[in-house]
This record gives C-alpha cells, structure tokens and sequence, in this order.
C-alpha cells in the first residue's frame, strides 16, 4: 500500500485529498503538491473512514481537542460526550488520550461515536499497562511499546504523538543546564526520561527509528513528533533542551518523510508571546516547513481557570506566525479533568484564536466573513449575524434571553441604538455602500 505522500510524489490526487480541497476551499493540486513537499498532512489510514482535513500550508489552521479519562475520573459515556461535543462545535481532530480504565474500550467507544480524525500518544497505554502490571513504567518492554503502535495503528488511528526525540543527547543537555523551574509536564516525556534514566539506555522510538518509520508506512499514520521536553513554565521557555529535542525531531521528520511518512513537528508548551515567532520560524526553517502543532501554548503561568485564554492568545499569534495546527486548552487546565462544557469553551476559544490569527496568515480568504459580520451588524440584520457567527447557537442563545424591547436594536443600548440613530441621515449612503459591499462578497 501506497501512502498518501507517496501517492501524491507520483501526481495522484487522491479522494481524501479532494475532500482536504473541498474543507479548505483550494484546489486538489495545490493539497497534492503540499502533500507532497511534505508541507500538508492528512488523514490516510485505510482501517478506518474517517472526516479528512489537511493540515499544512497555506491553509486554515486546524484545532484538535483532547479528551480522555484520568487515573481519577473514569467515565466513559462522559468523554464520549466529550468527543461529540468537540466535533458539534468544530473542532478538526480530536486526539484520545485515556489514562485511566479499559483504554481499548474507551478508545474503541470514542473511535465509533465521531467522524473526526482521531490521534493518540501511543506509549501511555504501553506505560499504563506496564505499570498495572509490573509496577513501573521504567519495567516496560519497548517489544510492548511497538506492538501498541501497531494496534492502534490498525484500529484507525490518524495520528500518533511520539516522543523520539527524548534521547541520551537531549537529557545530557537538559542536565548540563541544570533541569527546570517547571520540571517536565509531558507525560509522554516524562515517563521516557524515567524509563531512559533508569535502564541507562537510548529511548527506543529513537533508537528503532526504522522499525517506527515502518509501522507508520504500512498504515500510512502521520507520525507527529511530540515535544517531550516543552517547558512546562514560562522561565523555561525556548531552552537549549528543548531546541535540541527540535533539532533532533526535524532530522527525523526529514527521515520519515524520505520514507514516505507524513510527518508534523510539536513544539511549545508554555512560552510567552514575544518567542512565539522566533520558534515557528526555527522549526520551519530545520524541518523544511514541515507542519507545526503547537499546544495551547499557554502564555503566562498565572491564569489557572483562565487558561483557554492564555492559550488563545498564544493560538491566534502562533497560528498569524504560521503554525498550522493549534491543540486547544480548556479552562480547568493545571486544575482537574475538563467536562463536556470545558470542551466546548476550549474548543470555541481556539477556534475564535485560529480566525484571528488566520485573517492575518492567509488575509482576505477568511477576512471575508468579518465584512459580512460588519454588514449584518450596521443593517440590524441579526438573521445573517447569527449565520455568521462562529457560534450561531451561542449568539442567539444571549440575544434571546435578554430581548430588546425594540426588536431591531439589543439591550446594550435599546431604544439609544446609535446604528439606528444615524442610520436615517445616511439611507442614499448606505444603498451605494450595501451595494459595493455585496459586489465584494
Ligand atoms: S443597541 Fe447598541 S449594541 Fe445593540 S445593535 Fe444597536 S448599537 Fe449595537
């Protein structure tokens, strides 16, 4: 089986690159060609039909939301709810990472009820599994480790977070500049070093690349180099630990890809806004614009409870900077398990960050339905305002429980509405200019 760069290396279209086309609004030839420099990524795994987004250049960036019982929580008709959420208010992936309870039920239950691509971190449940049964995750055997990639790989899996990039080399230099003010927050990380640090050996995803590369291949999963080393605090950001764990992960992106597997590059964490740039741009320059995924990135460590919106801050000047793929962050972040209502803030909050974002990134292309919004706005018309809305349901949900006693205006300003104040001094204006605007649309 071909994968789908290799399909498009050799100038085939293929059916998931024209609905990639059709979500984005571009022509299939342009996803191809991005496919095929390796600057877009979608879904390609055949075990599963699933909702194809492409994720890359040149086009909008993409909010995955994650979802995922803990340790403490275990309610799986909950985070099936959790994942219907996020795909009903427009979320473009969903990533799965249970660690807590049946992990293949859970998975296979969140695998059914959505249509989203759907990725995980494979090595939890291998460390999971090896902790219930031999007490440790430094016990684990990596034989374990490769045949989970394997089977979710073959359950459907679009994406899979790995952590190759945590090796000997990467904790020699974490060491050398004297460990962190935030420790180490990726589990995925963290449970590498551990396992690293105590058998005094190279971390297998690292060492095994070609074994890994292989797997992705024959399932064609895109392989998305986690940041196991991201700064966890904002004094850590941008580190020499985490720009060699970079380094190492976009000569394996360079690898996989030569091997035919699509490949994105994850990076921050937590970083304030002013290195945000400067980090989309190293990692594009070293992986030769590889796609970039970053989390949140939360930019200040003092929001607890408020942390969606740290992070959409730094989603909307990630996303203007050209990262293309923004994993979402909800409000009890650093607090407690989200609910089904954190999901849907999460989800809305990183939503409204990456059109922020990308009205600068790709300009009038999704500019567009800010002029539309604009128009509906001055022209009272509230039935296109609604439909405009990047949540309809939200907007007339306000509107409707506090109606206006004028049912054109709004209680903000009711009957001292300045749009209709004017709005008679200006009719012979307004027709000229409704109509140039309409022509623009
Ligand atoms: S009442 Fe005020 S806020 Fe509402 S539409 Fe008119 S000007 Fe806008």
């Amino acid at each position: 089986m071909k994968t789908q760069l290799e399909r498009a290396r050799v100038g085939e279209i293929t059916p998931q690159m024209e609905e990639a086309a059709r979500y984005d609004d571009v022509c299939p030839e342009f996803i191809r060609e991005g496919v095929a420099k390796g600057n877009i990524v979608l879904y390609g795994n055949p075990h599963r039909t699933s909702r194809v987004v492409g994720i890359g250049k040149g086009l909008r960036t993409k909010v995955n939301a994650s979802i995922g019982t803990s340790p403490d929580i275990v309610d799986i008709d909950m985070e099936v709810e959790k994942a219907r959420t996020a795909e009903k208010y427009g979320a473009d992936t969903l990533m799965e990472l249970s660690t807590g309870g049946d992990l293949r039920e859970i998975r296979k239950r969140v695998l059914e009820s959505i249509s989203l691509t759907v990725g995980t971190v494979p090595l939890y449940q291998a460390a999971i599994e090896t902790t219930r049964k031999k007490g440790s995750v430094v016990d684990m055997d990596p034989e374990f480790l490769f045949d989970i990639i394997e089977e979710q790989a073959q359950e459907g899996i679009g994406f899979m977070a790995i952590h190759c990039g945590v090796n000997l080399l990467v904790l020699e230099r974490l060491k050398k500049q004297g460990y962190r003010f935030g420790g180490l927050v990726s589990r995925g990380g963290a449970f590498l070093t551990a396992w690293i640090e105590h058998n005094k050996k190279e971390n297998p995803l690292y060492e095994q690349i070609d074994r890994l590369v292989d797997i992705m291949k024959r399932h064609d999963v895109i392989l998305s180099l986690g940041n196991g080393l991201r700064a966890g605090a904002i004094h850590d950001s941008t580190d020499r630990a985490q720009i060699q764990e970079l380094i190492i992960n976009c000569e394996i992106a360079e690898y996989a890809q030569s091997r035919g597997v699509q490949t994105i590059v994850e990076g921050p964490g937590h970083i304030p806004i002013d290195e945000i740039e400067a980090n989309v741009i190293l990692q594009k320059r070293l992986s030769n614009n590889a796609p970039f995924y970053m989390l949140g990135p939360i930019t200040t460590d003092i929001a607890p409870g408020y942390d969606h919106i740290s992070a959409a801050i730094g989603a909307a000047l990630s996303s203007m900077h050209g990262a293309d793929f923004i994993c979402y962050v909800t409000p009890p972040e650093h607090l407690a398990l989200p609910t089904v209502e954190d999901v849907r803030e999460g989800v809305m909050a990183a939503r409204v960050a990456v059109h922020v974002g990308d009205m600068v990134k790709l300009k009038d292309k999704v500019k567009d339905a800010d002029m539309k919004m604009s128009i509906a706005r001055r022209d009272l018309d509230w039935e296109t305002q609604y439909s405009t809305a990047i949540s309809e349901e939200r907007a007339r949900e306000i509107r409707k429980s506090r109606p206006p006693m004028d049912g054109d205006t709004c209680t903000m300003c009711g009957k001292l509405c300045s749009l209709k104040t004017v709005r008679g001094y200006y009719q012979s204006y307004l027709e000229k200019s409704r109509k140039k605007s309409v022509a623009a649309l």
